[in-house]
């Protein structure tokens, strides 16, 4: 088992995600969609796929706070955020089954470079400055 700890800007919440083989069960992945540059504040969103059973609050649950909308594509996103210091934690589409994201960032440090990102998503939005990734797949359409 490999514990991949993280936790808010602030520090209020801590998550530990345990996996067994973080190469194989985790996918990092950035996202040039409109959404995840609101969201976030920066170009892209940057966030990695783990089972939903692998991740576990273990301070703060009680200041964690959900946002839920229509994706604009008549999908629903839900994403939760620190109420303290508005940092984000994780997201998930009304498709993403046993799924979610947790937003890369995140992640400690020792805890990311195990999880490097694997490819790019909704790359016609990204922009004219931002250089595609080497080595990783970049696809046009919507983060699964
Ligand atoms: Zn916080
Ligand atoms: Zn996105």
């Amino acid at each position: 088992m490999t514990p991949l700890p993280g936790g808010c800007y602030c520090g209020s919440i801590k998550y530990t995600i345990t996996l067994d083989d973080p190469e194989s069960q985790a996918r990092t992945s950035i996202c040039h969609c409109g959404n995840c540059k609101k969201f976030t504040g920066g170009e892209h969103g940057i966030t990695t796929k783990v089972p939903r059973s692998s991740f576990e609050i273990t301070k703060g649950n009680e200041h964690v706070r959900v946002h839920e909308a229509d994706n604009g594509g008549g999908v629903t996103l839900h994403r939760e955020f620190c109420g303290i210091c508005g940092g984000p934690l994780l997201e998930y589409g009304a498709n993403a089954g046993d799924n979610i994201y947790v937003f890369y960032g995140t992640l400690e440090d020792h805890a990311r470079g195990q999880v490097e990102p694997k490819g790019e998503f909704f790359c016609k939005l990204r922009d004219p400055w931002m250089p595609e990734i080497e080595g990783i797949f970049q696809k046009q359409e919507i983060k699964q």
